[in-house]
């Protein structure tokens, strides 16, 4: 049996707690200095920095980074097309293998508190199933170190590239979990096909879908419909994403009361970056009716963009900043949208948390508030995964 002791650590609501941790759960989360244990079994002084679940990282791009490698200019653009295009031309320049420059980036995610993530993984007729193959192979190699999901993505479009469809089923018959789909209107021009496809593979296979929804406005909005449309026709009820989806929040707000209804009781979950150019879905709206939203960094440092750290505290900062919330309800909500939320989109709600029986996955920032937490985003963290350290000062360490 293998135990380790947490001292000495405070609890979003201020109370001082000890945490018990048991081959790699959470035995015991109790007022400090009530724990009476044996003072054989390891301990760890958390010198009263502020106890937190493992962040979520709900959508990323692990095989298309360029982490760690030289600067590269951005050349997309400015189509929505033209980056596909150009993220092409870029992969086949680039000589650091994906698994290299994935792996660095999912250490910099770990290190900095993400330990559930989602990435998204290309397929096409011309790259095949080689990302999949490294992305499997990443997994594997960081199994013990952050839960990986992924899901099978169509980035260069799904009926304008014949043979995608049997690339993205034989992704799924390999371990990856979740079907995607790209803007079945806008790149596809074929919606209720794309949409057809993705979910008769889903229902297939048991798997959830979760689609990239850039389109804007009306069209947008129209397909979110169909998406519950065929989420309720196929019973994946709770087992679906649409990540963006700038059009809820580029039409006026009575138009999506029916909708987040309808999104609310077929529990799909919407997925933001909290962009600062263009729409994002009315997160205080939304939640108030129910709905599941999340948080991702989408690309970082890729030809998509130059930016992105990783960091999913930075991330919650954004989504604040966006919605100008600063009082603590607020600043908690931004907060949801980097844990808990992350983990009910990705249907890992069993185990994570805080509670008694719960993975013992959790980050100890040097903070006295979450609201300081957010606003100064310290690499003064330390990362506990399955009751173990793994990195600090936003490093590994093991
Ligand atoms: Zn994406």
């Amino acid at each position: 049996m293998q135990q380790r002791i947490y001292r000495n650590l405070r609890q979003t609501d201020g109370k001082r707690v000890d945490l018990h941790c048991i081959d790699g759960r959470i035995a015991a989360l109790v007022p400090a200095g009530s724990l009476t244990l044996s003072p054989d079994i390891p301990s760890h002084d958390g010198a009263d920095r502020l106890l937190l679940p493992a962040l979520v990282e709900s959508h990323f791009h692990l095989d298309k980074t360029l982490w760690g490698q030289n600067w590269r200019p951005n050349s997309g653009g400015p189509r929505l097309i033209d980056y596909i295009t150009n993220e092409r031309r870029v992969l086949r320049e680039v000589e650091a293998p994906i698994v290299a420059r994935a792996g660095a980036l999912l250490e910099n995610c770990i290190a900095l508190g993400s330990l559930k993530l989602r990435s998204h993984i290309d397929v096409d007729p011309e790259i095949g199933l080689r990302h999949v193959e490294a992305m499997l192979e990443l997994r594997e190699r960081y199994r013990d170190l952050a839960d990986l999901d992924f899901v099978v993505f169509p980035q260069s479009g799904l009926l304008i590239q014949p043979g995608t469809a049997a690339l993205m089923e034989q992704a799924i018959e390999m371990g990856v979990e979740t079907i995607g789909g790209l803007d079945p209107a806008g790149i596809d021009n074929d919606p209720i096909e794309h949409l057809r496809i993705i979910f008769e593979l889903a229902a297939k296979h048991g798997c959830g879908v979760d689609i990239h929804l850039h389109d804007a406005g009306e069209l947008g909005v129209w397909q979110i419909e169909r998406i519950a449309d065929f989420t309720a026709a196929t019973g994946l009820t709770g087992k679906v994403m649409v990540s963006h989806a700038y059009c809820l929040g580029m039409v006026p707000i009575t138009q999506i009361e029916a909708l987040s209804r309808r999104l609310a009781d077929l529990r799909i979950s919407l997925m933001t970056t909290a962009p600062a150019d263009i729409g994002l879905p009315p997160v205080a709206f939304l939640r108030e009716r129910g709905v599941n939203i999340c948080c991702g960094s989408d690309g970082i440092r890729d030809a998509w963009t130059p930016f992105g750290t990783g960091d999913m505290l930075e991330r919650a900062l954004l989504l604040a900043l966006r919605f100008d919330w600063t009082k603590d309800a607020e600043i908690a909500a931004a907060f949801d949208c980097v844990t808990g939320n992350g983990a009910r989109a990705l249907g890992i709600e069993d185990g994570y948390g805080l509670a008694t029986g719960c993975a013992a996955d959790f980050i100890l920032v040097a903070a006295e508030t979450l609201g300081e937490a957010i606003a100064r985003r310290t690499r003064d963290r330390t990362i506990i995964r399955h009751g173990e350290i793994v990195a600090s000062n936003g490093e590994m360490t093991v």
